[in-house]
């Protein structure tokens, strides 16, 4: 009581600035993003390809990843692919946000418009199980969560699914993989991913998440094992997509 009667007296005397914007935050309860920069946040909607967010002329069949043709990964192990919008403000300032501070008010709302961004997709909300992709356990003791996990979890308490962790394990942190081509990104995360617990995933379809998606190769990798372990499906939900180079 104390404790939170002091921060909000400091938070009046003090007004925290956005971490978008810039400008002070008047309207507390909405974390340390505005509601003015959360309300001009960017959406794709469910006709738009997902990682550029151009209008599809022909929306691909109902289990195909809504990409455009060239923003298309081959033989990729994911069924679909969902992100709220493009990996740029305020989106980008509230990932950050997300895996180093101010995470409780950030899940919220993300996992908010990852749900509103599925509100016309069916075979997201019949899927079994909500899994995020792992970090790697010393990535983890350094930040203390999985800011996928939290995300995870949020949507498992909307939808009412389960999210276990540590169904999937991570032998080792990857490096930003965008200055390789697509042979060594694929090389650099094969077999990085292990299904500990393949009786948990065997004939379910999975939700695989992870808070942005970049060229697509660790998620899919993840993917393929979850596959190989007996899942039936694996669709995939970000947050955030980047455009590939
Ligand atoms: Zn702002
Ligand atoms: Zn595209």
């Amino acid at each position: 009581m104390l404790k939170s009667l002091t921060h909000s007296l400091l938070n009046f005397i003090f007004p925290p600035f956005c971490a978008s914007c810039h400008q002070k935050i008047l309207q507390s309860g909405s974390g340390l993003i505005c509601e003015a920069c959360w309300d001009s946040l960017e959406r794709w909607g469910a006709q738009s390809c997902q990682r550029c967010g151009q209008k599809l002329a022909a929306v691909p069949e109902a289990q195909e990843p809504l990409l455009c043709p060239s923003c298309r990964i081959p033989d990729w192990a994911c069924s679909d692919i969902r992100a709220i919008g493009p990996f740029k403000a305020p989106l980008a300032d509230a990932i950050h946000l997300l895996k180093y501070s101010d995470r409780r008010s950030v899940v919220k709302k993300l996992s908010h418009f990852m749900e509103q961004s599925l509100a016309e997709v069916a075979h997201y909300r019949e899927a079994d199980l909500i899994l995020a992709v792992p970090l790697h356990p010393a990535r983890k003791r350094e930040r203390g969560y999985n800011q996928a996990q939290l995300l995870a979890q949020a949507l498992g308490k909307t939808w009412n699914k389960l999210c276990p962790e540590n169904i999937i394990s991570r032998a080792r942190h990857t490096q930003t993989q965008t200055k390789l081509n697509r042979q060594q990104r694929l090389e650099n995360v094969k077999d990085i991913f292990t299904v500990k617990k393949p009786e948990l995933v065997k004939g379910k379809s999975v939700i695989l998440i992870d808070d942005v998606l970049t060229t697509g190769a660790t998620i899919g990798s993840c993917a393929g094992k979850l596959l190989e372990a007996g899942a039936s499906k694996v669709l995939a939900l970000t947050a955030a997509a980047a455009p590939l180079d």
